[in-house]
Parts: C-alpha cells; sequence; structure tokens
C-alpha cells in the first residue's frame, strides 16, 4: 500500500534519544526520517557526558527515570554486544566517608531494590578496601550492572540500524518547523543548505537542549505546555596518568545530580566530574579555578590525590526543567493528552540517566505512536 506521506515518522534530533526511538520505529516497520542540524550525529548532549551505563539506583518509584533507566539499560547490553560495540561492565561502589553518610547510602540502597536493580549488595569498609585499595570508605554499596561504555560507537549502530531498515538520517538538516495537516499528520520544513518540505504522519523532538525551541516552531503547540528550560552545566577534570581506580566510584547523591564520581571511559582515562553549575546559555569553558573545590572534594573518597594531578578537561549541560534549590523532575514523553496534537511525541528534560534510558525511552516512544 502506497502512503499519502514521505514518511510515516520523522524524528527531531540524531542523538542517542533520537536514534533509538527512530530505530524502535524502524523495527515496526515504519519508514523514518531522522533530522540532525549539525553536520554529524551525536553532537549535543550524548558527546559530553560521563558515558556511564546506570544500573537505575536513584531514581523515585514510579518515575519514568526510575522504569527506562533500568528497561534501557537491559536492553543496552545485548544491544552493544550484538553490534560489537565497546563496553565494560565493570561496576561500580557507592561510597560513605563517614558515619553521617551511611543512611544515605544505604537509602540509596533501598530505592535501589525497589527500582528492581540486580545484583547490589552492601559492602563492609574492608571489602571497599579490597576492591579499590586506594578509596577511604566506613562502607558502601556495590552495584555490578553498573558499566561504562563507547557512546558514539551506540550511535552510529544505531544510525546503521534505521538505514538498514531503509530509513534515513539526514544531517545538516536543521527542523525549522512543522504545521499540522487537516486530515491528520504534519508538514514538516527543514532548513540548512538544501531547505525542504516533507509530510509525515508522526512527529518526534527529540532535540535534548534545543526541544523547546523545536516544540515552539510547531504550530498549535500550546505555549504553556512547553516547560522551561534551564541549562544545568557540569564539568570534568582529567587526573593525568593512569587510571587510579578500577571500578566507578560515587560519593551519595546530592538533591540535583549525582555528585562527583569516578570515571573512566573506555580509552582507558580517568575523570572526576560532573559538578552542577546552573548557566544561562550554552557555553563549554571549563574554568581552572574549578579545581580547587574538586581538589577539596575528591580527597574525602580519595586522600591520595596529588596536588597538580587534575587538568581541565571537558563540560556538558544537561537539559534540565528545574531551577537551583528545586527538586528535580521526571523525564517528560508528552503526548496528544498534553499538548493536543496527535502523532506527535515531544521529549523535554531527557538529561541524566537519558544516554543508559535511550532505548527504553525510544521503545516506550513507538509503542505509545503504535496506538495514535
Ligand atoms: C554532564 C553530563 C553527564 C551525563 N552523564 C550521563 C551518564 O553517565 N549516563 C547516562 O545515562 N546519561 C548521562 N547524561 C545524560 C545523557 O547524556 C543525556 O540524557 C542524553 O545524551 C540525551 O540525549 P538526547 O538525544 O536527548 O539529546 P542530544 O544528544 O543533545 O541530541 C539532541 C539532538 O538534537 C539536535 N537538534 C536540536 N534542535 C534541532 C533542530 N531544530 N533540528 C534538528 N536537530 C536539532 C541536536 O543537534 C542534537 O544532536 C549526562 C548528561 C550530562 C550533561
Amino acid at each position: 500500500m502506497t502512503s499519502a506521506f514521505d514518511f510515516d515518522a520523522a524524528v527531531v534530533g540524531a542523538g542517542a534519544v533520537g536514534l533509538a526511538c527512530g530505530y524502535f520505529l524502524a523495527l515496526a516497520g515504519k519508514s523514518v526520517v531522522v533530522l540532525e542540524k549539525e553536520r554529524l550525529i551525536g553532537q549535543g548532549v550524548s558527546s559530553r557526558n560521563s558515558e556511564v551505563i546506570h544500573a537505575g539506583l536513584y531514581y523515585p518509584t514510579g518515575s519514568l527515570k526510575a522504569e527506562l533507566c533500568v528497561r534501557g539499560r537491559r536492553l543496552l547490553y545485548p544491544f552493544l554486544q550484538a553490534h560489537g560495540v565497546g563496553f565494560d561492565k565493570c561496576g561500580k561502589i557507592v561510597v560513605a566517608t563517614s558515619e553521617e553518610e551511611v543512611p544515605r547510602v544505604e537509602a540509596v540502597a533501598k530505592q535501589a531494590e525497589v527500582n528492581g536493580v540486580e545484583g547490589l549488595r552492601l559492602i563492609t569498609a574492608a571489602e571497599v578496601h579490597a576492591l579499590e585499595p586506594e578509596v577511604r570508605a566506613v562502607m558502601g554499596l556495590w552495584s555490578p550492572e553498573t558499566g561504562i561504555f563507547d557512546s558514539h560507537g551506540y550511535m552510529l549502530a544505531l544510525q546503521g540500524e534505521i538505514e538498514a531498515r531503509g530509513g534515513a538520517v539526514a544531517t545538516a538538516t536543521p527542523f525549522e518547523g512543522a504545521e499540522p495537516l487537516s486530515g491528520g499528520g504534519f508538514r514538516v520544513r527543514t532548513g540548512g543548505d538544501d531547505p525542504a518540505e516533507l509530510t509525515v504522519r508522526q512527529l518526534i523532538i527529540a532535540g535534548g537542549l534545543g526541544a523547546q525551541d523545536a516544540a515552539a516552531r510547531v504550530a498549535g503547540y500550546p505555549a504553556d505546555q512547553i516547560p522551561k528550560l534551564h541549562y544545568g552545566k557540569g564539568v570534568y577534570f582529567a587526573v593525568r596518568g593512569k587510571a587510579p581506580f578500577h571500578h566507578l566510584v560515587y560519593p551519595p547523591p546530592g538533591p540535583s545530580a549525582l555528585g562527583i564520581h569516578y570515571k573512566r571511559d573506555m580509552a582507558g582515562r580517568a575523570h572526576f566530574g560532573p559538578d552542577l553549575q546552573f548557566v544561562e546559555a550554552e557555553d563549554y569553558d571549563v574554568d581552572p579555578a574549578r579545581a580547587g573545590a574538586f581538589y577539596d572534594y575528591v580527597r574525602h573518597f580519595w586522600p591520595g590525590l596529588s596536588d597538580g594531578a587534575l587538568s581541565p578537561d571537558y563540560a556538558g549541560i544537561r537539559p534540565k526543567l528545574h531551577g537551583p534549590n528545586e527538586p528535580q523532575p521526571d523525564f517528560r514523553i508528552d503526548g496528544p493528552e498534553r499538548h493536543g496534537l496527535p502523532g506527535l511525541i515531544a521529549l523535554f528534560g531527557i538529561e541524566s540517566p537519558g544516554l543508559t534510558a535511550s532505548l527504553g525511552v525510544g521503545e516506550t516512544v513507538a509503542a505509545l505512536l503504535a496506538e495514535q
């Protein structure tokens, strides 16, 4: 049967989440185009993060973050394995460095159990020491499901899957706007060197930091249903020399972020970060002056961190839906019940654990659209 539309679905944004949406829509047999304003895929939030596969420890009961992190992680490891994408299920330790921090680590353990995270164990100071001799802790929580991965390899694999099913990933193709068509579907305008118009039955906005702007470009999208975007910047400092630990090491989480933690990437480079600073615009500078706070903080759990070992490295920006000292809201997967436009799903506030959750988000979006 020939369709009246150019594509069944267009996805705005070729980050991990948009590509995962495209993948699940293509798996469902839909013709898909993913529109990306940059010249390459995965240049947004998905390229500036910790590349940690989160087990799903922290997120509140019943939240999309809790459900989709665990679901996404369970889908992600086999996907990476099947596509030859590098990962290391190295595990992580959430450490209490003082007796006062013990209840906070125990609270994480309780929440993680409710969230259905596998394999967790509260461990003694001696067990922490056996895992990481240089870490100072009075106890810890061991999470064997946590890992690290090559997030860019992952996004390339998603692109490959979409293209193998006849879909397209159009880079250097900014989404300029869309109008609902009277019989259903949307007329979509794209810009760039070769501006075009196309018709699609369904539209998914997965624009990361550009999601609010993209939603505002859809005719009829109620402005009061577009949540305010806050930029939650986080910087990383690299550790000179060999990675000091094999496992990831985290302090107990704070109210707005997971806290400055130790992570290493697939190339063996070690980092501490990210901190959290609310900024007014996209700005990826790393102020070397922030190193002082990093030394103070990290030495709580790694007293052996020597002077001069940290160097400014990179920054990322979380697409947050809350400002300073406000509670951290859930991911938003907004359908017609919210904005009144059938066939449209808009994703807002996809901050951490969005990379881990991406396959869970993609699966959910495809299921919601199958019903519409
Ligand atoms: C500091 C930091 C650390 C993090 N650490 C982790 C972690 O360890 N583990 C984890 O699971 N998650 C982590 N996250 C969260 C994770 O990185 C994000 O949730 C995830 O990458 C979001 O993916 P996305 O596809 O929604 O956004 P993006 O990757 O930003 O993709 C959106 C895309 O849309 C494009 N776009 C925007 N507007 C338009 C338009 N008008 N037209 C066309 N294209 C457009 C952008 O160019 C971009 O490529 C971290 C985030 C930060 C900032």
